[in-house]
Parts: structure tokens; sequence; C-alpha cells
């Protein structure tokens, strides 16, 4: 649980968030607080580095910044990936061209069928149907938040360094930042067993 995370782990978590605020704020801002009390136990997994989890957390608190939601400054609505369409986290995540090839890659690979059409609705559908072997069900939430993360970076990248958008790489990456986190838990011949089709 989020709330049992040792204090200077929020505060280091801090640093990608905002500089200017103090750590006093950064901890009440990822305290849970009411029906929020659902997301921490599913977001925060002890076996899942925080740096992946921590857009996931943004974005169930309605967090990241997608151009939407600038509204304050004069820029272009459109997405970067695509440009197709203005920028939303629904859009980012779930319409766009770009982000759907990395979607079917991993839904695939992990055998997931069902249609996912929200962060908040994809993991209330994981946790339901949490069955299956360990290794499988550690390879979904690790993939998500690997995927959330790696997605919110590229785009990232693309806007502020001009990196492309690569479909390709990032579902390779996600892939090896899963594989690399199962087998620091599981055996080789599990993880493989578990992951071959
Ligand atoms: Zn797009």
């Amino acid at each position: 649980m989020l709330q049992d995370l040792p204090r200077e782990e929020v505060t280091r978590l801090l640093g990608s968030w905002s500089q200017p605020k103090g750590s006093a704020e950064a901890y009440e801002w990822f305290r849970p607080k009411g029906e929020q009390r659902f997301w921490p136990k599913y977001v925060w997994k002890g076996y899942i580095p925080p740096k992946y989890s921590f857009t996931t957390w943004q974005a169930v608190k309605g967090r990241l910044m997608t151009r939407d939601r600038l509204t304050f400054l004069d820029i272009d609505r459109l997405c970067p990936l695509c440009a197709l369409e203005p920028e939303s986290v629904s859009h980012l995540y779930f319409k766009c061209v770009k982000t759907k090839f990395v979607w079917q890659g991993i839904k695939l690979w992990l055998g997931i069928r069902r249609p996912l059409t929200t962060i908040p609705s994809a993991i209330k559908w994981m946790a339901r149907e949490n069955f299956g072997s360990a290794v499988k069900k550690r390879a979904k939430w690790i993939a998500l938040a690997a995927l959330v993360s790696l997605i919110w970076r590229g785009r990232n990248a693309l806007i502020f360094d001009e990196t492309p958008f690569d479909p390709e790489r990032l579902l390779f990456q996600i892939k090896r930042i899963t594989y690399s986190v199962l087998y620091s838990m599981f055996s080789d011949d599990l993880v493989v067993s578990a992951l071959r089709g």
C-alpha cells in the first residue's frame, strides 16, 4: 500500500513530478483519500519498479497533463503522435493509431482478448480476472505499468526532444522490462513456459 511506502520513496518520486513543490505537499498529493483507497494496491506493487507505476498513478488520479487539459497555454491541441485528433488520455492510450499497435502486441502476447477502454477500467478488469499462473498474473500487471509509462515517456520525448515515436521499439521495451522483472522472481523455466504461447 502506498501509505506503507517509506516517506523517502514518495518524496523521491516527487523529483519526476514537480520541482517547485515541497515534500510535505507531495506526500499529501500521493496519500490516498476516500474512494481513492481502491487504487494504491493495484498500482503500487512491490515487484514493479515505482518509476513504471508512477504514470499509472498519475492517470488514475486524473493528473496526466495531456494537451486537452492545457487550456491555459496557447499550444497545438492535436495528438503529437498522430496529429489527427485532439490529445486526451483517452485518445493517447486507446484511440491513437500509433499506440494501438503497442496494445495489440501486448494483448496478443499475454492472451488478453477483452477490449480495454480506459486505464482505470483496465485495472479493475485485471483485478477481477486475476487468475492463471502466478507468472502470467504478474506479467500483466508489470506490462500494463510499463506500457502506460513508456507511452507517456515516448510522447514526451517526441514533444521535448523530437525523438521519433517508435511503436515497435516500445513494444520490445515493454516485453524486455516485463521479462527482467519476472526473471528476478521466478525461474527461467517457469517464465518461459508461462509466456510461451
Ligand atoms: Zn494520436
